[in-house]
């Protein structure tokens, strides 16, 4: 989607700091990190929220946590926490599909 933030990054047509990347998923560094590793992970192909996976685009889902658990294990980060907000009310500001990955602190429940 040519206006879409998250669609430029993956593009390279904005910098980010890459940590994974394969022909379905980027994945980079938060530009406001909430814990002191969080990153997020995409995938290539415009989809708006998890609100909007369907059975002809669930599999780009797969890919996404195949990424996660590869970069995370490429970090030696063995533990974290994945979370994909969705609308606006659930804090989603960006919208294209992403799951934040976040480690390096105890994390509390249930979030805020
Ligand atoms: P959400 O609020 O769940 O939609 O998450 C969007 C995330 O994108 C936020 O944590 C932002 O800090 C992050 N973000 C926004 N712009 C950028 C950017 N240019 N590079 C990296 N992260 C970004």
């Amino acid at each position: 989607m040519s206006d879409c933030l998250f669609c430029k990054i993956a593009a390279g047509e904005v910098p980010s700091g890459k940590v994974y990347e394969d022909e379905r998923v980027y994945a980079f560094r938060d530009i406001d990190p909430q814990a002191p590793v969080h990153f997020l992970v995409i995938p290539k192909e415009h989809i708006g929220s998890c609100g909007e996976i369907t059975p002809d685009n669930a599999h780009v889902v797969a890919s996404c946590f195949t990424a996660i658990a590869q970069a995370t294990r490429e970090m030696g980060v063995t533990d974290f926490r994945v979370v994909s907000n969705c609308g606006a009310k659930a804090g989603q500001s960006v919208p294209h599909l992403h799951f934040h990955v976040l480690a390096g602190r105890d994390m509390s429940w249930p979030p805020g």
